[in-house]
C-alpha cells in the first residue's frame, strides 16, 4: 500500500440475504484529503461507512487503515487506532455544556468515568484541552451553554469538537449538511476546510454544491459499486453520473 494512501478497501461486498448493499468496491481514501462519497439513495454509502467503521462485517473483502487489515477489527478498536466516525447529535448529552460535552469525551478517551472529578489538576488538564478543541470549532462562546439551548448548526460543530476528543488521524462524517440552512452550512464547511489541514476525511454528504466545494476526490456509488471516481468538474460531464442522479 503506497505511503500515501490513508485507507484502502479491497472488493468490499455486504450481502444481506442475497442483496448486494456493497459489491466489490476498492476505494484509496489518499492521507491529507477530503474525499466524498456520493450517491442516489440506495446506493450504499450508508453500509460502507459502517463495514469501514465496523458496525457491519463485510461479506468479503479487506479494508485496510494505515497499511494494517482492520477487516475484522471491533469499531472500539478502530477508533483506537485513529479512524473514528463522527457521532450524530443523539450522542451530546443535551443538558451538559459545550463545555463538558468535549471533556466527558476526552474525560472518556482516557479511560475515566463520567464522574471522575477526583484530582483538580487532572480535570484542569481536560478543561484546558476541551476548550482548545471548541475553539477549533469555533464554539468557545458556547462553552457555558448547555448543549440542548444550542442552534442546530452549533450542535453539529459539537458533535464534531467530540470528535476530535478522540484523537483521530482519519475522521469520517456522516452527511454532516443535513437539515441545516445556507449559513450553517457554510458555517460547517469551514470549520471541515480548517480541520482538514490536519485530519483526512471522507464524507458521505448529499448537498451536491457543497461536495464540489470541499472535495479533493469523490467517489459515485450506485447499487452498490464505484460508478465513477474524479473531481466535480469531470464528474459532471460523465454521462453515467447524470444517468445515475437524473435515471436519464
Ligand atoms: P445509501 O446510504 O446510499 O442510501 P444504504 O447503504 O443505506 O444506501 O443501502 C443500500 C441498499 O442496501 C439499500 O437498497 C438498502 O435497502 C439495503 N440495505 C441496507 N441495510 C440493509 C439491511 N440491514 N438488510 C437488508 N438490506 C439492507
Amino acid at each position: 500500500m503506497a505511503d500515501d494512501i490513508i485507507l484502502e478497501t479491497q472488493g468490499l461486498t455486504k450481502e444481506f440475504s442475497g442483496f448486494f448493499a456493497v459489491r466489490d468496491v476498492n476505494l484509496r481514501v489518499k492521507r491529507g484529503h477530503i474525499h466524498a462519497l456520493i450517491g442516489p439513495n440506495g446506493a450504499g454509502k450508508t453500509t460502507c461507512f459502517n463495514l469501514l467503521t465496523k458496525f457491519l462485517q463485510p461479506s468479503a473483502g479487506k479494508i485496510l487503515y494505515k497499511g494494517q487489515d482492520i477487516s475484522a477489527m471491533a469499531p472500539a478498536d478502530v477508533a483506537r487506532l485513529g479512524l473514528v466516525r463522527s457521532f450524530q447529535i443523539s450522542a451530546v448529552f443535551p443538558h451538559l455544556t459545550a463545555l463538558e460535552n468535549v471533556r466527558v469525551a476526552l474525560q472518556r478517551q482516557h479511560g475515566h468515568s463520567f464522574d471522575f472529578w477526583r484530582s483538580k489538576s487532572v480535570l484542569d488538564r481536560f478543561n484546558h484541552r476541551a476548550r482548545e478543541l471548541l475553539d477549533d470549532v469555533g464554539l468557545s462562546e458556547f462553552s457555558d451553554t448547555p448543549a440542548v439551548e444550542m442552534p442546530y448548526g452549533r450542535k453539529r460543530a459539537l458533535e464534531i469538537a467530540t470528535t476530535l476528543a478522540l484523537d483521530p488521524e482519519m475522521m469520517l462524517l456522516d452527511e454532516p449538511m443535513a437539515g441545516m440552512g445556507h449559513e450553517d452550512i457554510d458555517k460547517i464547511a469551514a470549520l471541515i476546510k480548517r480541520i482538514s489541514a490536519k485530519y483526512t476525511i471522507l464524507m458521505v454528504e448529499h448537498n451536491l454544491s457543497v461536495v464540489a466545494n470541499l472535495s479533493d476526490i469523490i467517489t459515485v456509488l450506485t447499487r452498490g459499486q464505484v460508478l465513477a471516481e474524479g473531481h466535480y468538474n469531470d464528474l459532471t460531464q460523465d454521462d453515467r453520473v447524470k444517468e445515475a442522479y437524473l435515471g436519464a
